[in-house]
Parts: structure tokens; C-alpha cells; sequence
């Protein structure tokens, strides 16, 4: 039977960078659905959908089409054939996504879709609800914490790589703002699984949380 590891927590908490590790050294397929959820919110910005407009989201939903291209380097996301990887990593994304991924018609569509997704496959994946509503029967769950001034310095960093500008105090209201409007969102809000183990990475190396998990998995 395939196996599933769901890895949740708030936004930058490192949970991307372990699931990807972790799926390379397992050879499992990694799906990140944050990735997902910024691919709609481009497509919604793009084709200027407004959020309170029902029928248009519906309409949008049924219009995007999803893939993901495993590669060992790194996994490219495609939106209707473009690839949009590095898209929807910027913060014009970033500042809207935690809006677009609050509507329940999104998150329906989403879910079928990574359901779909682990059905016949190995597979790592990670976001907000996986352990929750995606995968409530997944074989092992992380529930990530990291402070919040490391999950600050972590984003910022990932940003100015990229030659993004961006201040501190932006990415800071921006991970307060998605980290509200995640947990309490009315459909599937974050929330730590009750059978999740939780990992916090604050003072650890990427070597010791990959440990961590692979010492999970192994129990
Ligand atoms: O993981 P990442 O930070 O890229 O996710 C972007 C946004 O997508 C999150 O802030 C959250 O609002 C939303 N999301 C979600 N459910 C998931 C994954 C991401 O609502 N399973």
C-alpha cells in the first residue's frame, strides 16, 4: 500500500525544504500544496477575478488545470502548460493567496485534486490541512513550529536570493497576516493534527530535522 507523510504548519516554517529532502531520500513523489493554491491566486489575478464574485470563481476553477514535474533538482509547477514556479513566489502572490485559499469552492477543488494525487503513489506532501482534511489516515504526520523571528529571517532571506525587493517589516506583516487568516479561516483552518508529531526546527540543521523525520518514519 502506498505510503503517505503529510507535514503541516504555518507559513516558512521550513516545511518545504524538509519534504523535499525527505522525498528524495525516500523516492517518493513530493507535492507541495501551497504551490497549488499560489497557482490559482495567479490565475485569479491574471484573469482579475474577484473574490467575492461565486460564479467567476467557479467558472476560473474549472478553467485551471494543475501539473507538477518531478525533477530531482526541483520540482516545476504548471499552470494550464506554462510553468510558473517562480511566479507564484512573489509577493504580489504571496499577499493575496491566504484570501483565495480561505474560499471554500477553491479548497474543494484543491483537496479532490491532492486526494487524486495519493492514491496510487508514495508521496510527501505538504501545507496546511494535509494531516487534517487531506489525509486524515496518513501514515505518519509533522505538525513544524519554528519562531517567528526565524521564520522572518528564513523568508526574507529566500526573497532577497532571488533579488526580490522586499523589507523585513513586509515579509513580518505578511507571515502574520497569511498565519491569522490560515487558522481561522472557516474551512479547514491550520490546525496540529491530533496524532501529529511536532518538530521544531528553530536551532536545528536541515541534516538533524531530516534525521528527525526519517527516525519517524522508521518507528
Ligand atoms: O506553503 P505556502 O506558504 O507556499 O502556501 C501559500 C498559502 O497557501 C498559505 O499561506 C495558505 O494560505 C495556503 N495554503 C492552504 N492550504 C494548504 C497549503 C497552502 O490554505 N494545504
Amino acid at each position: 500500500k502506498n505510503f503517505i507523510i503529510a507535514i503541516d504548519g504555518f507559513s516558512s516554517c521550513g516545511k518545504s525544504t524538509v519534504a523535499k529532502a525527505l522525498a528524495k531520500e525516500l523516492n517518493y513523489i513530493f507535492i507541495d500544496s501551497g504551490a497549488m493554491y499560489r497557482a490559482v491566486t495567479l490565475y485569479f489575478l491574471r484573469h482579475a477575478i474577484s473574490l467575492d464574485d461565486k460564479p467567476a470563481i467557479v467558472e476560473a476553477l474549472a478553467n485551471i488545470h494543475i501539473d507538477f514535474i518531478p525533477s530531482t533538482e526541483k520540482t516545476q509547477i504548471l499552470l494550464n502548460g506554462e510553468d510558473v514556479s517562480e511566479e507564484i513566489r512573489q509577493m504580489h502572490v504571496s499577499n493575496m493567496v491566504s484570501e483565495v485559499s480561505a474560499i471554500k469552492e477553491v479548497r474543494t477543488a484543491m483537496v479532490a485534486q491532492q486526494q487524486q494525487l495519493g492514491k496510487t503513489k508514495h508521496i510527501v506532501m505538504d501545507g496546511r490541512d494535509i494531516g487534517t482534511t487531506v489525509f486524515p489516515d496518513a501514515n505518519l504526520k509533522i505538525f513544524m513550529t519554528a519562531s517567528p523571528s526565524v521564520r522572518a529571517e528564513r523568508r526574507f532571506a529566500e526573497l532577497a536570493a532571488k533579488g526580490e525587493s522586499t523589507t523585513m517589516e513586509e515579509v513580518v506583516a505578511n507571515l502574520a497576516h497569511r498565519d491569522h487568516i490560515d487558522s481561522t479561516r472557516e474551512e479547514s483552518p491550520l490546525r496540529q493534527a491530533e496524532d501529529a508529531i511536532v518538530l521544531d526546527n528553530s536551532d536545528l540543521t536541515q541534516e538533524e530535522q531530516l534525521r528527525f523525520v526519517i527516525d519517524e518514519v522508521q518507528k
